[in-house]
């Protein structure tokens, strides 16, 4: 009786520990890398290409590219531009 006790407890450590290390890398590791990494390398603005639109945009989904007529497209390039007053 004793040794099915150990061999549980054996198992159920095993168990945690595996669930533990992946949960951990995870989670922790892929949203700080994604949140990290932009800041520090070259910004990335978007931009609609409509002959209208004058302002950069830090975020893809601004509700300010919600008109744009064109193409939303990702650049480091915002000379002649604006800053949008809403996601800055
Ligand atoms: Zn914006």
């Amino acid at each position: 009786m004793k040794k099915a006790v150990l061999i549980l407890f054996v198992i159920f450590f095993t168990i945690a520990g595996c669930r533990k290390e992946t949960s951990g890398s995870g989670n922790n590791g892929s949203p700080a890398n994604e949140n990290s990494s932009p800041a520090n390398e070259t910004k990335i603005y978007y931009i609609c290409t409509g002959n209208s639109a004058t302002k950069y945009h830090r975020k893809s989904d601004c509700i300010g590219l919600n008109n744009c007529s064109k193409d939303i497209i990702p650049t480091t390039d915002v000379s002649g531009r604006e800053k949008c007053n809403i996601c800055f």
